[in-house]
C-alpha cells in the first residue's frame, strides 16, 4: 500500500510502498478515508517535537471503514465507519483501569510512535476504533479526534457548570470548539479573547462575546462586562505566558483556570490576590480520554457542535501536496485545516 512517511527530520515527507499492516487478534484493519494534517505533524517533520523510530507514517486524526477484524474482536464490525482515538494504551495498568488512559505507562501515539493515517490502511487495537455515525462526514470525524476532544476534556477538567461564565483565550481550532462546547455545557456567557479579527468574527458567529486584545485589555474588559465579578472558568488554549496570566487574572471567586496551550516558559501568579484570596484554581489539562469521545461524537451528530467551517481543503494521498500544505502551515501558522482523502 501507499504511505506518506517522515524518513528524515527536517526533510519533505516521502511516498513509500509499504506492506499492508496485518491486524493482530484484538486489532482492526481500517481503510483510511480521511486524515487531518495537524500542526503537530508539521512540528514532527521540522524536528520541533520528537517522533519515534524513522521512517514513520505521520497522521493522528483519522477516520475510515473497518475492512478486517482480528479473531477476538467483538466490536466494531467489518464495514463500520469509525474514527480513531490516537492514544494507544495498554488497558491494564493503573491509569488505564481507572479510566485515565492518557497517562498509560505503556502509552504510545499513533502517527508519532506508531505508523499513522497518511496511508491507505492502518491497523489499530479495536478499542481505539470508535463508531462514527453516518451523519458525520469522515473529514469531520478525523479532525474531531484532536482539537475538539482536547477542548472537551479541558472544560470537563475545569468543572464548568450550567449558569456559569467562561472566557476562552484563543479563537483557533481549539477555541472555536471550546466556545460551542461551553454553550452545550450551559454557560451563560462565553467571552472569546484573540488578536485576529477573522477568528473573533467566527467566535461571535458561534455565540461568543468577542474581546480583541489589540484594542482593549482583556482582563479589564472581562471585569467590566461581568460587573467586576470575573469569570467562573477561563481556558487558555494558545500557550503563551501572557495569556495564561490573563486567564488567571480574569477569574471570579472560586474561579478555575484550565491551561491547555503548551509552552516551556513560566508565568507569574500573585498567590494571595489571584489564588488564595479567591479560592481560585489553576488546572493543567492534557489531551483527552477515550471515554470522552462517544459523547463528543454525539454532540456533532446532533449538530450541537458544528465543525463544518473547520475543513478548508481536501487533497489526495500525494507527498508533494502534503508537503506543500505543511510548508504553508509552517510559514503562516494558518488555522486552515487540510484533510487527506486517500
Ligand atoms: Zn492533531
Ligand atoms: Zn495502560
Amino acid at each position: 500500500m501507499k504511505a506518506v512517511r517522515l524518513t528524515r527530520i527536517g526533510k519533505p515527507l516521502q511516498l513509500q510502498e509499504v506492506s499492508l499492516p496485518h491486524p493482530g487478534e484484538r486489532d482492526v484493519l481500517i481503510r483510511v478515508k480521511a486524515a487531518g494534517i495537524c500542526h503537530s505533524d508539521v512540528h514532527y517533520r521540522a524536528g520541533v517535537s520528537p517522533v519515534g523510530l524513522l521512517p514513520q507514517t505521520l497522521g493522528h486524526e483519522i477516520a475510515g471503514i473497518v475492512e478486517e477484524i482480528g479473531s477476538q474482536v467483538i466490536a466494531p464490525k467489518i464495514g463500520d465507519r469509525v474514527c480513531i482515538h490516537y492514544q494507544l494504551s495498554c488497558g491494564d495498568c493503573y491509569f488505564c483501569t481507572s479510566g485515565n488512559d492518557q497517562f498509560c505507562k505503556h502509552g504510545m501515539m499513533i502517527g508519532k510512535h506508531f505508523d499513522g493515517g497518511y496511508a491507505e490502511y492502518i491497523a489499530v487495537p479495536a478499542r481505539n476504533a470508535i463508531l462514527l455515525p453516518d451523519e458525520i462526514p469522515f473529514e469531520q470525524g478525523a479532525v474531531l479526534m484532536c482539537s475538539s476532544a482536547t477542548s472537551f476534556h479541558a472544560l470537563r477538567k475545569a468543572r464548568l457548570k450550567a449558569g456559569e461564565t467562561v472566557a476562552i483565550f484563543g479563537a483557533g481550532g481549539l477555541g472555536i470548539s471550546a466556545i460551542q462546547l461551553a454553550r452545550i455545557f450551559g454557560a451563560l456567557e462565553v467571552y472569546s479573547v484573540d488578536i485576529n479579527k477573522d477568528k473573533l468574527k467566527l467566535a461571535e458567529k458561534f455565540g461568543a462575546i468577542p474581546i480583541n486584545a489589540t484594542e482593549e485589555d482583556p482582563v479589564a474588559s472581562i471585569y467590566r462586562q461581568t460587573k467586576k465579578r470575573g469569570v467562573d472558568v477561563a481556558l487558555e488554549v494558545i500557550g503563551l505566558p501572557q495569556t495564561m496570566r490573563q486567564a488567571v487574572q480574569s477569574l471570579a471567586v472560586f474561579g478555575r483556570a484550565g491551561l491547555v496551550g503548551i509552552t516551556d516558559q513560566s508565568f507569574e501568579i500573585h498567590s494571595y490576590q489571584e489564588l488564595l484570596g479567591k479560592e481560585a484554581e489553576v488546572i493543567g489539562c492534557s489531551d483527552h480520554l477515550l471515554q470522552e469521545l462517544p459523547l463528543l461524537i454525539e454532540f456533532v451528530r446532533r449538530k450541537k457542535l458544528d465543525l463544518s467551517h473547520v475543513i478548508t481543503d481536501k487533497i489526495p494521498l500525494e507527498a508533494d501536496l502534503i508537503n506543500e500544505v505543511m510548508d504553508k502551515m509552517e510559514r503562516f501558522s494558518s488555522e486552515v485545516r487540510t484533510v487527506i482523502c486517500p
